[in-house]
Protein backbone atom coordinates (compact mmCIF):
# COMPACT_ATOMS: atom_id res chain seq x y z
CA UNK A 1 0.00 0.00 0.00
CA UNK A 2 1.39 3.25 -0.76
CA UNK A 3 -0.02 5.24 1.72
CA UNK A 4 2.29 3.61 3.82
CA UNK A 5 5.73 4.74 2.30
CA UNK A 6 4.71 8.42 2.81
CA UNK A 7 3.34 7.82 6.39
CA UNK A 8 5.56 9.84 8.76
CA UNK A 9 5.17 7.98 12.32
CA UNK A 10 5.32 4.21 10.11
CA UNK A 11 8.57 5.81 8.44
CA UNK A 12 10.10 6.81 11.88
CA UNK A 13 9.24 3.78 13.77
CA UNK A 14 10.15 1.41 10.98
CA UNK A 15 13.80 2.87 11.06
CA UNK A 16 14.00 3.15 14.86
CA UNK A 17 13.43 -0.84 14.73
CA UNK A 18 15.86 -1.47 12.18
CA UNK A 19 18.65 0.68 13.81
CA UNK A 20 17.57 -0.37 17.64
CA UNK A 21 16.47 2.79 18.79
CA UNK A 22 13.51 4.64 20.86
CA UNK A 23 12.27 7.99 19.18
CA UNK A 24 10.49 10.21 22.06
CA UNK A 25 6.77 11.12 21.57
CA UNK A 26 6.21 14.15 23.58
CA UNK A 27 2.95 15.78 24.98
CA UNK A 28 2.59 19.60 23.92
CA UNK A 29 0.28 21.58 25.35
CA UNK A 30 1.53 24.56 24.06
CA UNK A 31 3.41 26.40 21.22
CA UNK A 32 6.50 26.88 22.95
CA UNK A 33 6.71 22.90 24.21
CA UNK A 34 6.03 22.72 20.08
CA UNK A 35 9.15 24.94 19.24
CA UNK A 36 11.69 24.24 22.22
CA UNK A 37 11.15 20.29 20.80
CA UNK A 38 11.54 20.72 17.44
CA UNK A 39 14.56 23.09 17.77
CA UNK A 40 15.68 20.13 20.44
CA UNK A 41 15.43 17.89 17.21
CA UNK A 42 17.61 19.60 14.56
CA UNK A 43 20.13 19.94 17.22
CA UNK A 44 20.48 16.47 17.65
CA UNK A 45 19.81 15.90 14.07
CA UNK A 46 16.85 13.13 15.84
CA UNK A 47 13.43 12.04 14.56
CA UNK A 48 10.80 13.06 16.41
CA UNK A 49 7.01 12.52 17.70
CA UNK A 50 5.01 15.57 18.68
CA UNK A 51 1.91 14.21 20.21
CA UNK A 52 -1.52 15.94 21.21
CA UNK A 53 -4.41 14.84 23.47
CA UNK A 54 -7.75 14.86 22.31
CA UNK A 55 -8.59 17.70 24.79
CA UNK A 56 -5.94 20.06 22.78
CA UNK A 57 -8.26 19.94 20.19
CA UNK A 58 -10.89 21.44 22.19
CA UNK A 59 -9.28 23.19 24.59
CA UNK A 60 -6.62 25.39 21.78
CA UNK A 61 -7.91 24.02 18.16
CA UNK A 62 -5.16 25.77 16.19
CA UNK A 63 -2.31 23.90 18.20
CA UNK A 64 -2.46 20.85 15.67
CA UNK A 65 -2.15 23.54 12.90
CA UNK A 66 1.23 24.82 14.82
CA UNK A 67 2.50 20.98 15.06
CA UNK A 68 1.98 20.36 11.45
CA UNK A 69 3.66 23.79 10.20
CA UNK A 70 6.60 22.78 12.60
CA UNK A 71 6.45 19.25 11.57
CA UNK A 72 6.98 20.39 8.03
CA UNK A 73 9.53 23.09 7.73
CA UNK A 74 12.12 20.90 10.15
CA UNK A 75 15.11 19.32 8.31
CA UNK A 76 14.41 16.36 10.51
CA UNK A 77 11.60 13.86 10.63
CA UNK A 78 8.92 14.89 12.57
CA UNK A 79 5.25 13.42 12.61
CA UNK A 80 2.14 14.72 14.47
CA UNK A 81 0.29 11.77 16.44
CA UNK A 82 -3.11 12.17 18.16
CA UNK A 83 -3.06 10.29 21.74
CA UNK A 84 -5.11 8.81 23.41
CA UNK A 85 -8.73 8.99 21.15
CA UNK A 86 -10.99 7.55 23.11
CA UNK A 87 -14.15 8.55 21.40
CA UNK A 88 -15.45 6.98 18.16
CA UNK A 89 -16.40 10.11 16.63
CA UNK A 90 -13.90 12.66 17.23
CA UNK A 91 -11.67 9.85 15.63
CA UNK A 92 -13.49 9.86 12.70
CA UNK A 93 -14.11 13.55 12.63
CA UNK A 94 -10.08 14.11 13.19
CA UNK A 95 -9.29 11.64 10.54
CA UNK A 96 -11.32 13.47 7.87
CA UNK A 97 -10.31 16.68 8.35
CA UNK A 98 -7.48 17.04 10.51
CA UNK A 99 -3.59 17.42 9.67
CA UNK A 100 -2.46 14.11 11.68
CA UNK A 101 0.08 11.39 10.52
CA UNK A 102 -1.13 8.82 13.50
CA UNK A 103 -3.72 8.20 15.72
CA UNK A 104 -3.98 6.05 19.32
CA UNK A 105 -7.38 4.47 19.14
CA UNK A 106 -7.99 3.68 22.48
CA UNK A 107 -10.64 1.29 23.55
CA UNK A 108 -8.88 0.13 26.11
CA UNK A 109 -11.95 1.15 28.14
CA UNK A 110 -14.12 -1.74 26.57
CA UNK A 111 -14.19 -5.46 27.06
CA UNK A 112 -11.63 -7.21 25.13
CA UNK A 113 -14.12 -8.09 22.29
CA UNK A 114 -15.52 -4.55 21.77
CA UNK A 115 -11.94 -2.83 22.17
CA UNK A 116 -11.03 -5.19 19.12
CA UNK A 117 -14.02 -4.75 17.00
CA UNK A 118 -14.45 -1.11 17.65
CA UNK A 119 -10.28 -0.93 17.27
CA UNK A 120 -10.76 -3.03 13.85
CA UNK A 121 -13.29 -0.58 12.18
CA UNK A 122 -11.76 2.64 13.23
CA UNK A 123 -8.57 1.47 12.37
CA UNK A 124 -10.01 0.52 8.46
CA UNK A 125 -11.50 4.41 8.35
CA UNK A 126 -7.74 6.04 9.91
CA UNK A 127 -5.95 3.50 6.99
CA UNK A 128 -8.21 4.65 3.95
CA UNK A 129 -7.13 8.07 5.13
CA UNK A 130 -3.58 7.61 5.41
CA UNK A 131 -3.22 7.77 9.05
CA UNK A 132 -1.45 5.04 10.88
CA UNK A 133 -2.84 3.75 13.92
CA UNK A 134 -1.86 2.80 17.25
CA UNK A 135 -3.90 0.26 20.26
CA UNK A 136 -3.74 -0.35 23.70
CA UNK A 137 -3.76 -4.22 24.38
CA UNK A 138 -4.68 -5.07 28.05
CA UNK A 139 -5.90 -1.78 30.08
CA UNK A 140 -2.88 1.16 31.30
CA UNK A 141 -3.89 2.24 34.76
CA UNK A 142 -4.65 5.62 35.61
CA UNK A 143 -4.47 9.23 33.99
CA UNK A 144 -2.57 12.38 32.97
CA UNK A 145 -3.27 15.82 32.57
CA UNK A 146 -5.34 15.83 29.88
CA UNK A 147 -6.56 12.01 29.52
CA UNK A 148 -9.60 10.53 31.05
CA UNK A 149 -8.82 8.62 33.89
CA UNK A 150 -9.06 4.88 34.19
CA UNK A 151 -11.12 5.20 37.20
CA UNK A 152 -12.81 2.57 39.07
CA UNK A 153 -11.40 0.38 35.90
CA UNK A 154 -8.33 -2.10 36.99
CA UNK A 155 -5.24 -2.38 35.12
CA UNK A 156 -5.15 -5.42 33.23
CA UNK A 157 -1.97 -7.32 32.08
CA UNK A 158 -1.70 -7.45 28.07
CA UNK A 159 -1.61 -11.38 27.64
CA UNK A 160 0.19 -12.86 24.87
CA UNK A 161 -2.47 -13.72 23.08
CA UNK A 162 -4.23 -10.63 22.71
CA UNK A 163 -1.24 -9.86 20.69
CA UNK A 164 -2.04 -11.74 17.73
CA UNK A 165 -5.84 -10.58 17.78
CA UNK A 166 -4.58 -6.76 17.90
CA UNK A 167 -2.32 -7.81 14.75
CA UNK A 168 -4.97 -9.40 12.88
CA UNK A 169 -7.05 -6.33 13.66
CA UNK A 170 -4.51 -4.14 11.15
CA UNK A 171 -3.24 -2.18 14.22
CA UNK A 172 0.68 -0.25 13.32
CA UNK A 173 2.02 0.04 16.88
CA UNK A 174 0.95 -1.89 20.17
CA UNK A 175 0.75 -0.52 23.57
CA UNK A 176 0.88 -3.09 25.98
CA UNK A 177 0.11 -2.90 29.58
CA UNK A 178 3.00 -4.34 31.46
CA UNK A 179 3.09 -3.05 34.64
CA UNK A 180 3.44 0.63 33.25
CA UNK A 181 0.90 3.25 34.16
CA UNK A 182 -0.16 6.61 33.59
CA UNK A 183 0.05 9.39 36.23
CA UNK A 184 2.86 9.27 39.36
CA UNK A 185 3.91 5.70 40.71
CA UNK A 186 4.41 5.00 44.07
CA UNK A 187 7.48 6.00 45.83
CA UNK A 188 9.37 3.02 45.17
CA UNK A 189 9.17 3.98 41.77
CA UNK A 190 7.77 1.73 38.00
CA UNK A 191 8.21 -2.07 38.33
CA UNK A 192 7.53 -3.17 35.34
CA UNK A 193 7.25 -6.63 33.62
CA UNK A 194 10.49 -6.86 31.62
CA UNK A 195 9.90 -10.63 30.59
CA UNK A 196 6.29 -9.88 29.15
CA UNK A 197 7.11 -6.80 27.34
CA UNK A 198 10.16 -9.15 25.48
CA UNK A 199 7.69 -11.82 24.77
CA UNK A 200 5.10 -9.23 23.85
CA UNK A 201 7.89 -7.95 21.18
CA UNK A 202 8.98 -11.18 19.89
CA UNK A 203 5.31 -12.16 18.94
CA UNK A 204 4.94 -9.06 17.51
CA UNK A 205 7.67 -10.59 14.95
CA UNK A 206 8.37 -7.64 13.03
CA UNK A 207 4.28 -6.89 12.12
CA UNK A 208 3.88 -4.08 14.35
CA UNK A 209 6.11 -1.41 16.39
CA UNK A 210 5.78 -1.68 20.26
CA UNK A 211 4.81 1.52 21.82
CA UNK A 212 5.54 2.77 26.06
CA UNK A 213 3.28 4.49 27.92
CA UNK A 214 3.36 5.58 31.53
CA UNK A 215 6.89 6.79 31.43
CA UNK A 216 6.87 9.54 34.46
CA UNK A 217 9.61 8.74 36.74
CA UNK A 218 11.71 6.40 34.55
CA UNK A 219 15.08 6.46 35.09
CA UNK A 220 17.52 6.55 31.77
CA UNK A 221 18.55 2.78 32.82
CA UNK A 222 14.91 1.90 32.94
CA UNK A 223 13.85 3.78 29.46
CA UNK A 224 17.25 2.00 27.94
CA UNK A 225 15.79 -1.51 28.99
CA UNK A 226 12.59 -0.84 27.49
CA UNK A 227 14.21 0.14 23.97
CA UNK A 228 16.35 -2.80 24.19
CA UNK A 229 13.49 -5.30 25.05
CA UNK A 230 11.77 -4.03 21.65
CA UNK A 231 10.65 -0.47 22.26
CA UNK A 232 10.24 2.26 19.97
CA UNK A 233 8.31 4.92 20.45
CA UNK A 234 8.51 6.31 24.06
CA UNK A 235 5.66 8.05 25.00
CA UNK A 236 7.10 11.33 27.36
CA UNK A 237 4.65 13.90 28.80
CA UNK A 238 6.49 14.84 32.78
CA UNK A 239 9.35 12.97 32.32
CA UNK A 240 10.58 15.46 30.04
CA UNK A 241 8.29 18.75 30.62
CA UNK A 242 9.01 18.45 34.17
CA UNK A 243 12.04 21.12 34.17
CA UNK A 244 9.39 23.21 32.53
CA UNK A 245 7.32 23.11 34.54
CA UNK A 246 9.84 23.62 37.52
CA UNK A 247 11.21 26.97 35.82
CA UNK A 248 8.00 28.63 35.25
CA UNK A 249 6.56 28.18 38.57
CA UNK A 250 9.41 29.57 40.14
CA UNK A 251 9.91 32.40 37.28
CA UNK A 252 6.15 33.46 36.65
CA UNK A 253 7.25 37.18 37.89
CA UNK A 254 9.39 37.78 34.64
CA UNK A 255 8.18 39.03 31.59
CA UNK A 256 6.24 37.10 29.63
CA UNK A 257 8.77 36.95 26.30
CA UNK A 258 11.60 36.76 28.82
CA UNK A 259 9.79 33.84 30.68
CA UNK A 260 8.66 32.12 27.34
CA UNK A 261 12.16 32.00 25.61
CA UNK A 262 14.50 31.17 29.22
CA UNK A 263 11.51 28.13 29.25
CA UNK A 264 11.94 27.64 25.87
CA UNK A 265 15.76 26.98 26.97
CA UNK A 266 14.92 24.42 29.95
CA UNK A 267 12.67 22.38 27.38
CA UNK A 268 15.28 22.20 24.56
CA UNK A 269 18.02 21.06 27.07
CA UNK A 270 15.38 18.83 28.79
CA UNK A 271 14.70 17.21 25.10
CA UNK A 272 18.04 16.61 24.39
CA UNK A 273 19.38 15.17 27.05
CA UNK A 274 16.31 12.74 26.45
CA UNK A 275 17.02 12.48 23.02
CA UNK A 276 20.76 10.96 23.70
CA UNK A 277 18.98 8.09 26.26
CA UNK A 278 16.81 6.69 24.18
CA UNK A 279 19.69 6.79 21.14
CA UNK A 280 17.66 9.11 18.44
CA UNK A 281 20.18 11.71 18.82
CA UNK A 282 22.45 11.81 15.09
CA UNK A 283 19.92 9.02 13.66
CA UNK A 284 18.98 11.41 10.65
CA UNK A 285 21.83 10.36 8.70
CA UNK A 286 21.74 12.70 5.33
CA UNK A 287 21.52 16.56 6.35
CA UNK A 288 18.41 17.66 4.39
CA UNK A 289 19.63 21.00 2.19
CA UNK A 290 16.30 22.43 3.22
CA UNK A 291 16.66 25.71 5.38
CA UNK A 292 14.85 25.53 8.84
CA UNK A 293 13.24 28.30 10.86
CA UNK A 294 14.38 26.49 13.70
CA UNK A 295 17.64 26.96 12.55
CA UNK A 296 17.76 30.69 13.24
CA UNK A 297 18.19 29.66 16.42
CA UNK A 298 21.32 27.16 17.43
CA UNK A 299 22.01 26.57 20.70
CA UNK A 300 25.60 26.07 21.62
CA UNK A 301 24.91 23.74 24.69
CA UNK A 302 25.77 19.92 24.72
ZN1 LIG B 1 -0.75 6.83 27.50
Amino acid sequence: MSWRTQNKTLQILEAAEKGRYGVLAAIVYNVEHITAMVRAAENRRSPLILQLFPSSLIQTPSLVYAATAAAKTASVPISIHLDHAQDADQIQYVADHLPVDSVMVDMSHYEEEENLAKTKALREYCHARGISVEAETGRIEGGEDGIMDTGDLAGILTKEDEVEKFIAAGVDFLAPSVGNVHGDYPPQGPYLDMERLQNIFQAMNGRARLVLHGTNDFSPELTKACIEAGVTKVNVNKLVLDPWHEYTRANAQKPLTQLMAEGMDVLTASMKRWMDIVGSSGQVQSHMEKGSIYNQYPSDDP
